[in-house]
């Protein structure tokens, strides 16, 4: 079969700034198809908006470029920060808070960790990662996202320690 789908020879470009959203890193750090690129653009400005940025006050978003994989190819994209924060201490602070939220039996906790919700832009990054992007799942493998959220919210929650631990400190999406 001919090859019209040959990703070796895709053209590809930086993921572009939104609405709601602008790219920190170096357009270098983030060369990707132009699929992955227009997926990326619709679930950040969805995940910006309802996290209550505009145009007039964007959310930052920090890519680093990724070696293995799909990454080689322009199908695999590494975000690393998020409002000017390192996902690995967007984390520590959920991890925190829910700790802190363990109920107890009188609601206030529960509080606590709805507060989180609203203001963690690592989690809320992710979940509109998992929730409203399309990714990549070669057959035999799980779906290509991976990050600090994957154990506790998927979509792959059987993730190895070592992968997990590869991907403490930015989230992977591939298309
Ligand atoms: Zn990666």
């Amino acid at each position: 079969m001919e090859n019209s789908e040959d990703r070796g020879t895709k053209r590809l470009v930086p993921v572009p700034s939104g609405v709601a959203y602008r790219i920190d890193s170096l357009s270098t750090n983030g060369l990707v198809t132009e699929q992955l690129a227009e997926e990326l653009r619709r679930v950040l400005d969805r995940f910006a908006r309802e996290a209550g940025f505009a145009d007039e006050r964007p959310v930052g978003v920090f890519f680093k470029p990724g070696i293995f994989g799909h990454h080689k190819v322009g199908r695999a994209a590494d975000i690393y920060a998020v409002g000017g924060i390192g996902l690995d201490q967007w984390k520590a602070r959920w991890n925190r808070a829910v700790e802190a939220g363990t109920p107890r039996g009188d609601g206030r906790e529960d509080a606590e960790l709805q507060k989180e919700r609203q203001q963690n832009l690592g989690w809320r990054l992710y979940r509109a990662i998992q929730h409203y992007g399309r990714w990549s799942q070669p057959y035999g493998y799980p779906i290509q996202l991976f990050g600090p959220w994957t154990r506790s919210e998927g979509p792959w929650k059987f993730i190895s320690d070592r992968l997990l631990h590869a991907h403490r400190d930015h989230i992977h999406v591939a298309k």
